[in-house]
């Protein structure tokens, strides 16, 4: 029987009037929409792990098209995050291209461009379902008709394949083909209106602040691991890492992702495009990405930037930051800074925070040598701690035999 698609609107953070009334519109609009199921939820990067409205999302089978706030790329990789996986699903609705930034980021480093193609991205070893997950950035057009189309297209593109599907005939149908062809009226259910009202979820939810991993950009190459001191990252059972303590982030801070040498790193609420998400790269112009992750005015690289955010919050939660303790920029110019723990003092390390070797070799403090007075007592050390003793006051004893005493 063919999938019904799970539209699913992501409420904003704030009440504006003028977003609600967008969201609603959109929402009353396709209650009687073909084929097409609604799911209202609050802001989507806002929603707890174990939150109803995860639940929700998890239970949806099928083709999803996602509205939200969100730029497309974060939009799909805070869905990931929350253990709802698909293929890319393409859409039309794309943000304007912006001219005259592009002319001033052209970079002409081919070398580097055909470099990065040839890596190993985390996504090319992920099994991921087939249906596929559409993200549209609710910002990029003031008006729902836009919207409303693109989902008529998308629900449109899915049920081409149906009819696609009805010339097995003389081939080799699947079980699936079989039943439709002889049960068409099931199918039908698939195009029938959607009678039932839209699916709201309210969680509760508050605001939050966390990395999400873009996997097709991901290497896997562990330098966030390395670079973050709160015990935000960590890797799974394959050694791949993931967000594993994600509000151990500190508020407001985009550090790693300027770290982060395939720019794989979103902060889906920061104000700057390139770390919110924006697909700066998707125009295929040459792009020096370093210039997007520094500081606006250009004044500093994205390495300096990330160590002097990593700093004002380590000193910011009491502790003792680092100085300029950063090394030469690798990769889009931020900089693995330098080698420090993964896990803060404040946070203790979890069987599932361990690192692999390599990370851990390079994450651990070059700590000064502990002085001889606290270095824990072995056999030899004693027995040759009693020889000087005794030694010692052999020659007490022979000198006061000396002065007859
Ligand atoms: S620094 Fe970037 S590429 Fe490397 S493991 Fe972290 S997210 Fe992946
Ligand atoms: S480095 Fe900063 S921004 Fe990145 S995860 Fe750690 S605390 Fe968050």
């Amino acid at each position: 029987m063919a999938k019904r698609i799970s539209v699913v609107v992501s409420q904003g953070q704030s009440n504006h009037p003028a977003k609600r009334e967008m969201e609603e519109s959109i929402v009353a609009s396709l209650l009687g929409e073909r084929g097409v199921d609604v799911v209202v939820i609050p802001h989507l990067y806002d929603l707890a792990n174990d939150g109803t409205g995860v639940l929700a999302l998890q239970g949806l089978s099928g083709h999803i098209v996602v509205l939200s706030w969100l730029y497309e790329r974060a939009a799909r990789w805070t869905l990931d995050r929350h253990g709802i996986c698909g293929q890319i699903g393409a859409t039309t609705i794309k943000p304007p291209e912006d001219d005259e930034d592009d002319e001033d980021l052209q970079d002409d480093a081919d070398e580097s461009e055909s470099n990065q193609e040839a890596k190993m991205r985390v996504w090319d070893s992920r099994p991921v379902p087939a249906r596929k997950i559409y993200c549209l950035d609710l910002r990029i057009h003031d008006a729902i008709g836009p919207y409303l189309a693109e989902i008529r297209r998308i629900v449109d593109e899915n049920q081409v394949e149906l009819v696609d599907l009805m010339s097995w005939i003389g081939g080799s149908p699947s079980p699936e083909q079989l039943e439709r062809y002889r049960n068409p009226q099931a199918a039908a259910v698939a195009h029938a209106p959607s009678i039932a009202n839209p699916t709201r979820v309210d969680d509760g939810s508050e605001r939050r602040w966390y990395p999400v991993i873009d996997y097709t950009r991901c290497t896997n190459c562990m330098e966030c691991i390395d670079f973050c001191l709160f015990g935000v990252y960590g890797v799974d059972r394959a050694e791949t890492i993931l967000v594993e303590q994600p509000d151990n982030c500190r508020k407001g801070c985009p550090a790693c992702s300027r770290v982060c040498p395939e720019n794989a790193i979103i902060f889906p609420q920061h104000k700057t495009p390139a770390i919110a998400g924006a697909d700066v790269a998707a125009s295929g112009l040459k792009i020096d990405l370093s210039r997007l992750f520094g500081a606006p005015d250009g004044t500093e690289d994205a390495a300096a930037v990330a160590a002097r955010e990593r700093d004002e919050q380590l000193l910011l939660a009491g502790r003792s930051a680092l100085g300029g303790a950063t090394q030469p920029p690798t990769g889009n110019g931020a900089a693995a800074v330098a080698s420090v723990p993964a896990v803060s003092p404040a946070t203790p390390p979890t069987a599932s925070t361990a690192v692999p070797p390599a990370a851990l070799t390079a994450a651990q403090p070059v700590l000064p040598p502990a002085p001889a007075a606290q270095a824990p007592p072995t056999a030899n050390v004693s027995r040759a701690a009693s020889r000087v003793v005794k030694d010692e006051l052999d020659s007490l004893i022979d000198a006061l035999d000396e002065m007859n005493l």
